[in-house]
């Protein structure tokens, strides 16, 4: 029997090991993603958005991540390696505008609850998720791969499309 922990307890209460057992593992997060103003489009850094201000995800995934598994190959020293690299804690859940629609922080935070097809709901496989088209499997490029002044090219919307 699954203790559904994430249905009663707010997220800034869990435990460590809660919170991280949250992550579906996507991977949706190690996408590059601009900021497009009304007038210029241009990659920058903030943390909040503006008004008439979107986000647009893109297919090209980070270095590091091994895209078959969805997992970070350099998870422990990810933060040092790449500065851009986003880990949301309890602390920044104001960044979590940053996350797609269907990442586990944002559902929860959102009061969405988690899907159905999310890893804690099935035994903690990965493999729902992959069948359901939730996690970036099989659909990236690599950014050392592409030209990044040419990201517009790359835009996709599977990043923000949610099931459940
Ligand atoms: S460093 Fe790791 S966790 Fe961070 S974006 Fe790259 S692959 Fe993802
Ligand atoms: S988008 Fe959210 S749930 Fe998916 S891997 Fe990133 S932090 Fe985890």
């Amino acid at each position: 029997m699954v203790d559904k922990y994430w249905e009663t307890k707010p997220l800034e209460n869990m435990s460590d090991r809660e919170w991280e057992d949250l992550c579906d593992g996507c991977a949706k997060c190690c996408l590059h993603k601009f900021i497009e103003d009304e007038d210029v489009v241009e990659a920058v850094s903030t943390d909040h958005l503006k008004k008439g201000e979107n986000i647009h995800y893109t297919n090209i995934a980070c270095g590091l991540l091994n895209t078959k598994t969805c997992a970070c190959s350099k998870y422990m020293e990810r933060t040092k390696l790449v500065p851009d690299c986003v880990k949301l804690t309890k602390d920044n859940l104001k960044d979590i505008f940053f996350m797609p629609p269907s990442c586990s922080y944002r559902r929860l935070y959102e009061g969405r609850g988690l899907p159905s097809w999310h890893p804690l709901l099935n035994k903690g496989k990965k493999s729902a998720m992959h069948k359901n088209g939730m996690s970036v499997r099989g659909k990236t490029v690599y950014e050392q791969d592409v030209d990044l002044e040419q990201f517009e090219d790359y835009i996709a919307l599977w990043p923000v499309q949610d099931l459940d």
